[in-house]
């Protein structure tokens, strides 16, 4: 069996396009579904203001301007990635591993304290956001399911993501062996110190080895967030994991950070939409 610390660890060059003024990112093997639309979001293509700039999409940061602005860049993305923003799911994220299954908008129950969205439904678009914690879209390619995380430490040493792909899996029928994962933009190792107890809730996720993914920096332990997220995928046995080589923190021009702004700042999104072609 190949080693899977080994491919949870491997990045792939994802795509960076300009879409009508955004500067959006494309996971590949994402992008080889034709009934799939989706987007990891960048700092830039908007107009809202300092230290928010420029294409912020968080509605909780910021003054009235700048969650006036977030609302707009939201509708601004799905006008560009054609789909309909009044189907618009976003919860409100508290780094929980709290997942919900959405479907029919006025009968949704509160989406406060929900870190994680399912659905099977054509057109309904799910949006989650960030800075520096992982984005991490599921796709099931044959019952056509899909799911998107918010995985920080907290949600990742909650196991989030494995316990959103198991809900795929017992509530809606979907089969690991027909999923594809992408693990997004967020802080690497080379810019995340943090304490043994962190470290060592993060090891307890995973069964095979996770010694590979943590490395140091100076004293102290510095966790691969976006490998022990792919290593989750792949121990629930979702073969096939896109993971992204940009870290948020060292790209502070492309992408909104907490840690390296010291926590004033905006979040960049990611958002996943079944086409129903
Ligand atoms: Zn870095």
């Amino acid at each position: 069996m190949a080693n899977l610390v080994e491919i949870a660890r491997k990045t792939n060059e994802w795509t960076v396009k300009n879409v009508d003024g955004m500067e959006l990112i494309f996971s590949p093997r994402l992008s080889e579904l034709d009934f799939v639309t989706h987007a990891f979001t960048t700092r830039l293509g908007g107009e809202t203001k300092a230290p928010f700039d420029s294409f912020n999409l968080g509605g909780s940061v910021g003054d009235d301007e700048t969650k006036r602005d977030a609302i707009n860049n939201r509708m601004r993305l799905c006008n560009a990635l054609s789909v309909d923003f009044s189907n618009l799911f976003v919860p409100g994220q508290v780094h929980s591993r709290n997942v919900e299954i959405v479907r029919e908008r006025e009968h949704m129950p509160d989406l406060k304290g929900v870190d994680g969205l399912l659905t099977e439904k054509n057109a309904t678009p799910l949006l989650l956001h960030f800075a520096d914690c992982v984005p991490v879209m599921v796709v099931e390619t044959r019952k056509k399911l899909i799911g998107i995380f918010h995985a920080g430490w907290r949600g990742t040493a909650a196991s989030i993501v494995s316990h959103g792909v198991e809900r795929m899996v017992k509530e809606m029928g979907g089969d690991p062996r027909n999923m594809v994962g992408a693990v997004g933009p967020a802080i690497g190792p080379c810019c995340y110190p943090t304490s043994d107890d962190v470290a060592r809730a993060l090891s307890e996720t995973v069964s095979t080895g996770p010694d590979g993914l943590i490395g140091r920096n100076g004293n102290q332990p510095a966790p691969d967030l976006k490998a022990f997220n792919a290593l989750q995928l792949l121990e629930c046995g979702v073969e096939q994991v896109d993971v992204s080589n940009f870290c948020t923190a060292c790209n502070p021009g492309m992408f909104y950070s907490h840690r390296q702004s010291g926590g004033t700042t905006g979040r960049q999104g990611a958002m996943i939409a079944l086409r129903g072609v």
